[in-house]
């Protein structure tokens, strides 16, 4: 199965993304999560992207279609991948059309999570995740149940990204809004569009995720 999940930053991608790969066996692609790591590496890609990231500007198409088209040919995405963060922008929806037909494969669906701008704003100021095993968390909406200590693995350490501020969020709803909120229209033109309420508790959407992924025709796994 080969997923979409689109929603401005803080909507709950990765979050479900994370359910979604336990259930089915497929795994998580998240942009951002490699950009991340590209930057801690140091690497030339990390490099250039890291001061657009902070300023919650897009990396360029480019970049990121290069390194979309090498991870989804890796043998942990046979079964299929959720993509959390990709595409952003009508050129990289185009450029995954392309990618996916050349391997004679497709999406099966792409759910968008929808949440209003004042609850995103919340989302991400509250958000911090372990930094040994990348469990999310959120000060008010998915505290720590034991304080200090990440309830996945018992790690003590923890992180909060650089462009989850304040000032940085206006930019990056911004962003969505300019240059990725137009692949909508464009997956919805191919009947592969479902929207969901992005507002819910976590529990709550995941379920309602499951619900339209029942819906479908024979998802593919190949
Ligand atoms: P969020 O969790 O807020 O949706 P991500 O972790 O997906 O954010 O992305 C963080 C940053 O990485 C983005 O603000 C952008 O600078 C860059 N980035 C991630 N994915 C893409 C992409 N597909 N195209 C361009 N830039 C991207
Ligand atoms: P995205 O990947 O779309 O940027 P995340 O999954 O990282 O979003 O979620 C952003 C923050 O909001 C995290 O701290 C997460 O724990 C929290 N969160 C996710 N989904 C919900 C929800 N349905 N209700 C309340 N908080 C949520
Ligand atoms: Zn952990």
């Amino acid at each position: 199965m080969r997923l979409i999940l689109l929603g401005p930053p803080g909507a709950g991608k990765g979050t479900q993304a994370k359910r979604l790969e336990g259930r089915f066996a497929i795994v998580q692609i998240s942009t951002g999560d490699m950009l991340r790591a590209e930057v801690a590496a140091g690497s030339a890609i990390g490099r250039e992207a890291k001061a657009i990231m902070e300023s919650g500007q897009l990396v360029s198409d480019d970049i990121l279609i290069r390194m979309l088209g090498g991870r989804i040919d890796r043998p942990d995405c046979a079964r299929g991948f959720i993509l959390d963060g990709f595409p952003r922008t009508v050129p990289q929806a185009v450029a995954l059309d392309r990618l996916l037909a050349g391997r004679h494969q497709r999406l099966d669906a792409v759910i968008e999570l929808r949440v209003d701008a004042p609850a995103l704003v919340e989302r991400i100021a509250g958000r911090f995740t372990c930094a040994k095993c990348g469990a999310g968390y959120h000060d008010t909406f998915k505290p720590l149940r034991v304080a200090g200590t990440c309830d996945v693995c018992g790690s003590h350490d923890f992180v909060r990204r650089a462009d989850d501020s304040r000032e940085t969020v206006q930019a990056r709803l911004e962003a969505y809004a300019r240059q990725t909120a137009p692949i909508l229209p464009f997956y919805a033109a191919q009947g592969l569009l479902h929207t969901v309420d992005g507002m819910a508790e976590i529990d709550a959407v995941t379920t309602e995720i499951m619900a339209v992924l029942d819906g479908l025709p024979a998802a593919t796994t190949a």
